[in-house]
């Protein structure tokens, strides 16, 4: 929600794409003497009665609105590199993901479409798989299927550190609706 002096824009959870179109660095004021990175975030709205709106936050905050969501925000400014990197990522998150074990779900269950895109039905199901792993970090997941691959792979690069993309493919990330622990072995393909 945005309020503004003449206005008010709201959007549903479910129904809203975030992106970031843009970052800026600003001194905010003499007390606090610091520089502060504001990002604007686009919000647009799967509802065509909803106009797309702006918001602004500080990148401190940004962490916390993206735990708050249910959905990656998509980062259209970070430089084309960032972009690129994402997407090579994306693409060797899928191929990895086809390895694993495929999920079967059970007799009458209704695969639902993917709550981050609602382009595509949910298609991957979390499983602790890769147990035997030394550092045993990862939670089973009980959520029923949510997501679709593409949305998951994003949700996953999106909470790597963009410094290391080295890293990405071995680290663990939280599941984006119940915040247990997985790592690219635990993401079963759907049959
Ligand atoms: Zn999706
Ligand atoms: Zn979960
Ligand atoms: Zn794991």
């Amino acid at each position: 929600m945005k309020v503004t002096t003449y206005s008010l824009h709201v959007s549903l959870h479910q129904d809203c794409h975030l992106t970031v179109t843009d970052s800026k660095h600003h001194s905010l004021s003499a007390e606090l003497n610091t520089p502060v990175q504001i990002v604007t975030i686009t919000v647009a709205s799967i509802n065509p009665r909803v106009k797309p709106f702006d918001i602004r936050l500080k990148s401190t905050e940004y962490v916390e609105l993206q735990e708050k969501l249910h959905a990656p925000i998509r980062n259209a400014a970070n430089v084309v590199i960032h972009l690129t990197m994402s997407e090579l990522f994306l693409e060797t998150f899928k191929s990895y993901v086809r390895l694993n074990e495929v999920y079967r779900c059970p007799s009458g269950q209704e695969l639902e479409p993917c709550i981050g895109c609602m382009q595509v039905n949910a298609n991957v199901k979390l499983l602790r798989l890769c147990q035997g792993d030394s550092e045993g970090e990862c939670q089973q997941c009980y959520c029923r299927p949510m997501w679709c691959l593409t949305c998951m792979g994003k949700w996953f690069a999106s909470r790597q550190d963009q410094q290391q993309p080295e890293t990405w493919l071995s680290s663990r990330v939280p599941c984006p609706t119940c915040r247990a622990k997985f790592c690219i072995l635990d993401v079963c393909p759907i049959n």
